[in-house]
């Protein structure tokens, strides 16, 4: 019998998580079926009960049903509630799971991938969104002196407010940048989307720093921007591999190798 998953979204088409999950299967031996699923934008609930009912064992959930994910789920790990946001869901006879796996992808790329230590470090987290809910906690478990800016706000704000460390995470608007770097400055905006970048000083990135855009595919404006400050620069191809493959180890209890499934992206 081969178990089935898949990733709901909407849009979904463009998703690259069969392709990940299938090599991931493949290098370890696990027999496993994997699907994108679009579902209507009013009909989360009613795609993953379709799911449970087929006999799916788990599912992703992608833009823009993470929140919904998140409120469905009726067991939550620590860092789902931390991040009030849910990107993995089990299904068990009698309960739905939900995880988080975004903020331990995004970690281990910087940390294992990268090879750059966040202990200590000045880490400056671009945006509120579903994506910097999941991410900040992590950051912050990881040792690094977290500071927060969004374009509203109030959102920066009502992210850092969940967590037990609020006061020990600077928030920052825009406009008061000017007068701060950061040894990583990681772009969780969705502005590449629209050729845009978030309003960052020149002065932003420390010497050495690393300029992260959770964005994968494109080069973005940020991406450009950072190179021409001399910044180091990575996309966010390697957080969704690495979120991946810390779903695939919940849902078959093996932890794939993703280096090569990386690699395999990048030359393609
Ligand atoms: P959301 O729609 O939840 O959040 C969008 C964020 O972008 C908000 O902080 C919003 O600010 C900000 N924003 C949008 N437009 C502008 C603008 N013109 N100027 C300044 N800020 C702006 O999106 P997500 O958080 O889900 O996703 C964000 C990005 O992360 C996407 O590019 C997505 O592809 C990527 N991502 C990558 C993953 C990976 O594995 N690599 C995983 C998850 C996401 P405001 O609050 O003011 O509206």
């Amino acid at each position: 019998m081969t178990d089935k998953y898949a990733v709901i979204g909407n849009p979904i088409a463009h998703s690259k998580s069969p392709q990940i999950h299938m090599m991931f299967a493949e290098q370890t031996g696990q027999g496993i079926s994997y699907e994108t699923i679009l579902a209507p934008l009013d009909g989360f609930t009613a795609t993953v009960e379709r799911l449970r009912s087929d006999g799916y064992k788990g599912c992703s959930v992608t833009v823009p049903f993470k929140f919904e994910a998140f409120e469905l789920a009726t067991e939550l790990s620590v860092r789902a509630r931390s991040a009030q946001a849910v990107n993995t869901l089990t299904f068990k006879d009698d309960s739905i799971n939900g995880d988080n796996t975004d903020g331990a992808g995004l970690v281990r790329d910087i940390e294992q991938n990268l090879g750059i230590s966040l202990k200590g470090k000045r880490v400056l987290l671009v945006g509120a969104g579903g994506a910097a809910f999941g991410v900040a906690q992590p950051l912050f478990k990881a040792g690094s002196r977290l500071s927060v800016t969004n374009r509203t706000i109030e959102k920066a704000q009502r992210m850092v407010e969940s967590f037990d460390e609020e006061h020990v995470i600077s928030i920052f608007e825009y406009s008061s940048l000017k007068n701060e770097s950061f040894d990583v400055v990681i772009n969780a905006t969705s502005t590449g989307l629209s050729n845009e970048m978030p309003p960052l000083p020149s002065t932003i990135f420390a010497p050495g720093a690393l300029a992260y855009d959770m964005m994968y595919g494109r080069k973005t404006p940020f991406m450009k921007f950072a190179r021409e400050q001399g910044a180091q620069v990575a996309d966010g191809l390697g957080m969704l591999v690495e979120q991946a493959a810390e779903a695939f180890n919940i849902w078959r209890g093996v932890r794939p190798d993703t280096a090569p499934v990386i690699s395999k992206f990048r030359s393609s």
